[in-house]
């Protein structure tokens, strides 16, 4: 029934999450119920306010549980066969890490939606384990500078990984990458700190790589139905993508020009996507970039879509607010 309903309401979602404030001053977002208002300082628009709506608006004050919550049903629609990305999109500082995975210090009432979702899959598919047996496996991956790297490598991430073409249907999209099977919340985290020192000591060079390029952990879960023997196949992609603020071409320069182009062009070609999947256009531009490539078979078709925008509270993110909104706004099919 849950996934009838789902359907009624269409396979693509958008919610926004406000972060709070770092110190207490005045805010220029309002919110209430699912609309969300910035209120624009006259050099962003005549108005001096923009309203947009969306599926589900979260407050500064909503915590990680609330925010999982509201996800949980799609995410157990995993195990009912179903494809499912969920994306956390925004300008860095947004709050998109602490939704996905949290803050550095993680407790278990700080975990992000990475770990809920894996820790109810395991709830959920050992409930069923009378009628079903099912297989769960991690990937973990990196898209910085339009190339792919696995993040669970073991020797280190410094090899580039190919992205099979969708018309081999049925196979994984990064077959290179370490697919490893995992049926405890604790192997998962353990996995989540190899993926997130592999991706931070590999290029300490660059600044904050982690903001510069998407991560995508991707969920395997394989279900065989103990009676008839029917096999049932669901993946879930949680991606938390590079920043989304624009950076000043005059000004960037070099490893940081070519670092804005990719992410530019990449945000862009999942916006397309996203766009022409809800307007149900019979192009879909997949083929634009890596990420895009990379879940092309978890987007469209029966795949359900959960796009995660953040917001920062402050006045001088404004001109960023604005434009993350825009892209929700875009996507979005309320
Ligand atoms: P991003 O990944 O978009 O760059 P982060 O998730 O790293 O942003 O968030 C920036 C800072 O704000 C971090 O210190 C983070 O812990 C904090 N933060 C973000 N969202 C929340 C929230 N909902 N509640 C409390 N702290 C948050
Ligand atoms: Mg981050």
């Amino acid at each position: 029934l849950y996934n009838l309903l789902q359907d009624l309401k269409g396979n693509i979602r958008v919610y926004c999450r406000v972060r709070p404030q770092k110190i207490n001053t005045p805010t220029p977002v309002l919110i209430e119920d699912d609309h969300i208002t910035i209120i624009t300082p006259s050099k962003y628009s005549k108005e001096g306010r923009k309203s947009f709506r969306f599926n589900k608006v979260f407050g500064p004050s909503a915590t990680q549980e609330e925010v999982f919550s509201d996800m949980q049903p799609l995410i157990r629609s995993v195990l009912d066969g179903y494809n499912v990305c969920i994306f956390a999109y925004g300008q860095t500082g947004s709050g998109k890490t602490h939704t996905m995975t949290g803050p550095k210090e993680l407790t278990e009432e700080s975990r992000g939606v990475n770990y809920r979702a894996l820790n109810d899959l395991f709830h959920m598919s050992e409930a069923r384990r009378e009628t079903f047996s099912y297989e769960i496996s991690v990937q973990m991956m990196e898209i910085y500078n339009e190339q792919v790297r696995d993040l669970l490598a073991t020797g280190g991430i410094n090899k580039k990984l190919e992205i099979r073409s969708s018309s081999q249907k049925g196979g994984l999209a990064v077959p290179d990458a370490n697919v490893v099977p995992v049926s405890t919340t604790s192997e998962v985290i353990e996995l989540m700190t190899l993926g997130h020192k592999n991706r931070a000591v590999s290029f300490t060079a660059i600044n904050d790589r982690s903001s510069r390029s998407h991560s995508c952990l991707t969920v395997h879960v394989q279900g065989r139905d103990l009676v008839s023997g029917t096999v049932l196949r669901g993946s879930m992609h949680l991606v938390d993508l590079a920043g989304s603020e624009r950076v000043d071409k005059s000004e960037a320069k070099g490893e940081c020009l070519k670092e804005a182009t990719y992410i530019n062009k990449s945000l862009s070609a999942l916006g397309d996507v996203i766009a022409s999947l809800a307007q149900k256009n019979s192009h879909v531009p997949y083929r634009n970039s890596k990420l895009t490539q990379l879940l092309q078979d978890s987007l469209g078709g029966q795949a359900k879509t959960l796009m995660f925008v953040h917001i920062s509270p402050e006045y001088d993110a404004v001109g960023e607010s604005l434009s993350t909104l825009k892209f929700a706004e875009r996507v979005a099919t309320v």
